[in-house]
This record gives structure tokens, C-alpha cells and sequence, in this order.
């Protein structure tokens, strides 16, 4: 299958061709056709599958070929999302599938200055990608008119009410029109996200590239148990006994983000935090910093969870168990993306047991544990089933049944020794290089980048 034979017309498909696009992934495959004949959408993708393109480019085709020229402070697409790191990588996303339309695109969050942003709305823009909190700053000071509305994608919509944006999409969608076009994209399914869709969808063309609430695939998960005061003396001597040479590491609280933050930097390794308390600036900065190779580990809150492309990310480190376990989804979906494989490890300590059961439930598998010689815990982890069950014997001799490779203590070094850990060579069925045609990629990096 190719984009053009999915009805892309001919701006976008140089546009894909200039990006290295070759094959449409599954969601792309499903929701490009669907999108250009104006159905709406309710879309199980996780990030990584490919879902952003599956929406801009069928949205950039209709924007061109349909509807009036944009009016001053009017939009005529918004892209709602949960964070302002995705806002920005979305809207690159956006301008650079759109490079060679005449379209106009801007983006919207808090946390930097309003003006510039209503300025930039003044001659009215074609797709505005935002934050729903700045969204209804700007609607309430009247920088924004919806009347020329014709599509509105919630991108991560549980991430949004997680975040606790439900009463400000509330009042959004009650000032929108009733006739658009409406896409809602969201890794896992609640009751409340049901309820929503419901609500705002019309016959939607319902769409599930992974299934639901599974982790990815390609993503190698295994956890430590180890007593909680000595994590952070695990984590170090992992990093240096497994020569991990780049890792995105989540910690619960931003204080404890800092603290290991320290540890890394006083150890001399290139390190850098994302995390509720940085001004946008210093966020963004961090991350674009990570990206960019100049340091190594990047420490976060589960502020960097959702949505962050960080192309081949080869290990993530879950140094504390997510207290909502749809974010360990998420958390592990920073590794192993656009079909390159990736590790996930998590330290966990008795506390977390609870937290570790809702997971393996939610995943619907037993994460497979391990022990590193010279840190077994004192305060052993019980053992943990899907469904929640926490097990209070280990049943012995029988090894829990395990995702993947064998269950038992192995040395951690034997599993990431083997890999590079860096560089990991992105191949996967939905993304395939068109043979003979083997044109290196523009750059290594994202949309965002160019
Ligand atoms: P997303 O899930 O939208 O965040 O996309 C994940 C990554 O896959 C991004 O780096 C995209 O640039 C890349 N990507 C999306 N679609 C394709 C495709 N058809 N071929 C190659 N790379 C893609």
C-alpha cells in the first residue's frame, strides 16, 4: 500500500517522500481514507503507531479542498491535546506534512506569555493545535472565534481528563459548532472516555491499531525488586555494570526527580529533568537537549510520559511504579517506537506492590522479575498475577508465568550486555523502506527537528 493510492493529494505525498515516509502504518492505512470522506473517528492508538499523521494529513487535504479562506481571529481545525510538549511536537507534525500548502498553522499552551499567541490568531490561522486551559483563555478574551470551525481531534483524550481538563472540554465543545467533524484518539478506555465519545461522535468508524490497554509489543519489560532506601544505589550500579549509555528515567514525585538528577550529574553523566516545577522554557530546552544527543538521561515526572517522540529510545527506567497504572503504558511507550525494539525496567520495592498489581492487570501480563546479586531486598516484593491478585507465598518450585524469555534471577547484564544501546536500527512491518530505493532518511530526527 502507498499514501497515494490512499487518496493523498500530490503536496503531501512530497512532503512524505521528503520525511522518508514509504508505507502507511495501520492507523495511517484506516484513518487517512475515512478522515477524507468526512467520517469521524474513534481511535485506539497508541503514540508511536504513526497516529498523528493518520489525522493531520487526510485534515491538511479536506482544509485545502474544502471550506472558506480562514476569517481574522477564526480557525478552522483545532487539535486539542493534554500537554504543551505534545502541542509543540504535534504542530511540527503539522507544518511539516503541510510544508507545500498554503495553509496556516499556529500553536497554543499556558505557561508562556498569551500575546504573542493572539497575535498570531489575528489573521486567523487553519489548524491550531492547544492546550484545552489556554484554548479558553484566548475564547474568553476573544482572540479566537469558532464559527468557521470544521474538524476538532482530541488527541490523548484520557490523558486530558487525567490531567483533569474534563470541565474545561466541557465548556469547549459547548461553544463549538454542531456540525464538524470529530476524531477523538485515546490509548486506553474508560467509562468517562466512553461517555465522551458518545457525546461528541457521529457514527464514528471505530479504529484499534494495538490492543487495547497492552503495552507495546517491541518493548522488552522486566523489573528489579529492591528495598526502596537502596534504589537509588541499584539504579547506579545497573547504569555503570550494563554500560546503559542513554535512558529515560520516571520518578514519582519532582522532588525525587531532582534528587537523582544530582546523583547522575555528580557522577559526571550528561543529564537533564522535565518535570511541573521548570518553566516551559527550561522543559522544552531539556527535552530538545535529550533529543539532540547532548545529554544522555533525561529524568521526568510523568509530565514526559505521553506523547514525547524520541526516536529509538533503546531504555526506559521506571525508578518509581507509576501511581496510575495507564501511565506505565505510556511510561514504556517512550521505548521501542516506530518498530524498533526497546527495554523497560522497573525498580520496585514492597510499598509498591499494590501499584505493581494494577499494572500487570491492566497490561493483562506478569512483568518478569529479577533479582541483582548484592541488592536482594530486605522487605521482599510479593508475588503479584493479573487480576490484581497480590500472591503472599511465592509458589515454589512453579516460576510465575512470565511475558516473555525465562522467568528467575539472571543477570540484568546478561539481558542488556547484548544489545546496543544506542542506535537501535528502526525496522518494523508498518514502516518499511520501499526496496530500491534506499534513500537515507533527511534526518534521524522527528518533524519537529526540521
Ligand atoms: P506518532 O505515533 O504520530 O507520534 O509517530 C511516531 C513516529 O513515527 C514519528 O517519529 C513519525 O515521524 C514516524 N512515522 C509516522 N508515520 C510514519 C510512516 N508512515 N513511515 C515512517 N515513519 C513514520
Amino acid at each position: 500500500m502507498t499514501f497515494a493510492s490512499l487518496g493523498l493529494i500530490e503536496p503531501l505525498l512530497r512532503a512524505l517522500d521528503g520525511l522518508d515516509y514509504k508505507t502507511p502504518t495501520p492507523v495511517q492505512a484506516q484513518a487517512i481514507p475515512a478522515v477524507l470522506k468526512g467520517r469521524d473517528l474513534l481511535a485506539a492508538a497508541q503514540t508511536g503507531t504513526g497516529k498523528t499523521a493518520g489525522f493531520a494529513l487526510p485534515l491538511l487535504q479536506k482544509l485545502l479542498q474544502e471550506g472558506p479562506q480562514v476569517a481574522a481571529n477564526s480557525i478552522r481545525a483545532l487539535v486539542l491535546v493534554p500537554t504543551r510538549e505534545l502541542a509543540e511536537q504535534v504542530h511540527a507534525s503539522f507544518r511539516a506534512y503541510g510544508q507545500h500548502l498554503p495553509l496556516r498553522t499556529a500553536v497554543a499552551y499556558g505557561g508562556v506569555s498569551i500575546n504573542p499567541q493572539m497575535m498570531k490568531l489575528r489573521k486567523g490561522v487553519d489548524v491550531l493545535v492547544a492546550t484545552p486551559g489556554r484554548l479558553l483563555d484566548l475564547y474568553r478574551q476573544n482572540a479566537l472565534k469558532f464559527s468557521q470551525l470544521q474538524a476538532l481531534v482530541l488527541d490523548e483524550a484520557d490523558r486530558m481528563l487525567d490531567l483533569g481538563f474534563a470541565r474545561e472540554l466541557d465548556e469547549v465543545f459547548a461553544a463549538l459548532p454542531k456540525r464538524r467533524q470529530t476524531l477523538l484518539f485515546s490509548a486506553t478506555f474508560s467509562e468517562a472516555i466512553r461517555q465522551m465519545a458518545k457525546g461528541l461522535l457521529r457514527d464514528p468508524l471505530s479504529i484499534e491499531v494495538a490492543p487495547r490497554n497492552t503495552a507495546a509489543k517491541t518493548v522488552k519489560q522486566w523489573l528489579v525488586t529492591v528495598d526502596k532506601k537502596r534504589k537509588a544505589e541499584l539504579f547506579l550500579h545497573l547504569l555503570q555494570a550494563n554500560h546503559w549509555r542513554q535512558a529515560l528515567v520516571f520518578a514519582k514525585t519532582r522532588k525525587g526527580v531532582e534528587e537523582l538528577l544530582g546523583l547522575l550529574q555528580r557522577d559526571g553523566i550528561a543529564a537533564d529533568s522535565i518535570h511541573g516545577d521548570k518553566p516551559q522554557p527550561a522543559r522544552l530546552r531539556a527535552l530538545q537537549r535529550f533529543k539532540a544527543g547532548e545529554v544522555d538521561f533525561l529524568v521526568a515526572t510523568d509530565v514526559a510520559a505521553r506523547g514525547l517522540d524520541i526516536e529509538e529510545m533503546p531504555l526506559v527506567v521506571n525508578f518509581d511504579l507509576p501511581i496510575v497504572a495507564e501511565d506505565y503504558v505510556h511510561r514504556i511507550g517512550r521505548t521501542g517506537r516506530a518498530g524498533a525494539t526497546g527495554q523497560a525496567l522497573s525498580l520496585v520495592c514492597a510499598d509498591e506492590v499494590q501499584l505493581l498489581a494494577a499494572i500487570e492487570t491492566l497490561i493483562g501480563q506478569t512483568i518478569q522479575r529479577r533479582e541483582e546479586d548484592g541488592f536482594e531486598p530486605e522487605h521482599r516484593v510479593p508475588q503479584t498475577a493479573p487480576g490484581g491478585q497480590v500472591l503472599k507465598k511465592p509458589k515454589k518450585p512453579k516460576q510465575p508465568k512470565v511475558a516473555e524469555g525465562k522467568p528467575g534471577k539472571i543477570h540484568l547484564g546478561e539481558l542488556l550486555a547484548d544489545k546496543p544501546q544506542v542506535k537501535a536500527v528502526r525496522k518494523a512491518p508498518g514502516f518499511a523502506k520501499a526496496p530500491g530505493n534506499a534513500k537515507p532518511p533527511a534526518s534521524k530526527k522527528r518533524p519537529s527537528s526540521r
